[in-house]
């Protein structure tokens, strides 16, 4: 069994997919192809905001949004705690300290509370100035953007939106990338719309942002003028390839996709309920796009145990994430601690991700779910 079947897809997408590449290909327009731009228009009125900018990477779009915006040394950029590693290794690496804040145990998400708590402290202590929020859709669930916006109002922080994992969410019909001022999302292959290598993409409804963030991607080009350079940029592109893939993987994720992972998620639910574990939260109103299905063991059970018997009975499971930020070696003897974030310890200790993919059988859930609870049984100690 794969933890994320990628090969089912496919299987299933191959002659389109062959078809999309092999046009790419007898066009030879590798870079900056009409496809990219035709995508670009497309993922913008799926999320329903004004621009969209593709580029190599989600890791360079949090990237270029922080330098859009100006972020550098002596600036504060709040994180959660609990995120994968770019999300604080980007404000970091245009300078800025990192300051990461405790997430909700039930959402995984940033918690609104410690936030303001995390930027009065900043503030007070007078080092950094505090300047944006990094708010994450972990696993595929929207941030509380309902309390994170008033938060970044009350203290003038610019909101950007890591939505690498929530690509195909919403809060109350409103879909994820369009809550950040700007928001950035990962197309890494087992990414909710994945495609066949590296790609990211930025989206705002800001027109000045949007200018400067195509300048950026593109050697700080002026205009349409890769040769006339007037500020300094980088080379962040989306391959005209995986943009031919993404049209026809993005067609298939709003046809049914979204809607096959929320139908997996509600069987899990079903056949974990009684388990003593406890089962991931969608809070109401919001549709996750379930970038993973992560549960909390007790506390008891030997987590590493319980993997390698599934292992052994054929059933992958993944550790998202076995470390705080703030623990993490490159942010060691920094001020990126600035408060405790005892919930994300935690949930270091407990939480273990089962396999999830829009191409989960019924059958095949139900066989997961039964080698989960005789593992566990047998690893609570
Ligand atoms: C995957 C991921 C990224 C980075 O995306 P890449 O395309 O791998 O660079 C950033 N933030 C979060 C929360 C992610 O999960």
């Amino acid at each position: 069994m794969e933890f994320r079947d990628l090969k089912k897809q496919y299987q299933i997408l191959k002659a389109d997919i062959d078809k999309a590449v092999g046009a790419v290909c007898a066009s030879a327009h590798f870079i900056s192809g009409q496809e990219v731009k035709e995508l670009e228009a497309q993922l913008a009125e799926y999320v329903g905001v004004k621009h969209c900018i593709t580029c190599a990477n989600g890791t360079d779009a949090i990237s270029i949004a922080l330098a859009a915006w100006g972020i550098r040394e002596g600036d504060a950029v709040f994180v959660p705690d609990f995120t994968f590693f770019s999300s604080g290794e980007c404000p970091a690496g245009e300078g800025a300290m990192p300051i990461f804040v405790d997430v909700d145990e039930e959402t995984y998400n940033m918690d609104p509370l410690r936030l303001e708590e995390a930027i009065q402290k900043v503030r007070e202590e007078g080092t950094y100035e505090p300047k944006a929020v990094i708010a994450v859709d972990l696993f595929g669930q929207c941030a509380d953007y309902g309390r994170i916006r008033p938060v970044c109002d009350k203290y003038g922080l610019l909101m950007l939106e890591d939505a690498a994992q929530g690509f195909g969410g919403s809060i109350r019909g409103k879909m994820a990338c369009s809550f950040g001022d700007i928001a950035t999302t990962s197309f890494f292959p087992a990414k909710p719309l994945g495609c066949y290598g590296d790609g990211g993409a930025i989206f705002t409804d800001n027109d000045a942002w949007a200018k400067l963030i195509r300048s950026l991607c593109v050697h700080g080009k002026s205009g349409e003028d890769k040769y006339n350079n007037i500020r300094i940029g980088r080379n962040s592109r989306l391959d005209t390839i995986q943009a031919a893939i993404l049209q026809v993987k993005l067609k298939v994720f709003q046809e049914y996709e979204v809607d096959a992972v929320n139908q997996a998620a509600q069987w899990y639910d079903e056949a974990l309920k009684d388990t003593g574990v406890k089962l991931p939260l969608v809070k109401e109103g919001y549709i996750s796009s379930w970038a993973q299905y992560t549960v909390q063991l007790p506390q008891k059970a030997d987590r590493e145990a319980l993997q390698g018997k599934m292992r052994s009975l054929g059933i992958p499971t993944m550790v998202y994430y076995i470390k705080p930020m703030h623990l993490q070696g490159a942010f060691e003897g920094t001020k990126s601690a600035a408060t405790e974030c005892p919930v994300t310890e935690r949930l270091c200790k407990t939480v273990l991700s089962l396999p999830m993919h829009p191409y989960l059988r019924k059958e095949e859930v139900g066989i997961i779910a039964e080698v989960f609870k005789t593992c566990l049984e047998e690893c609570k100690q």
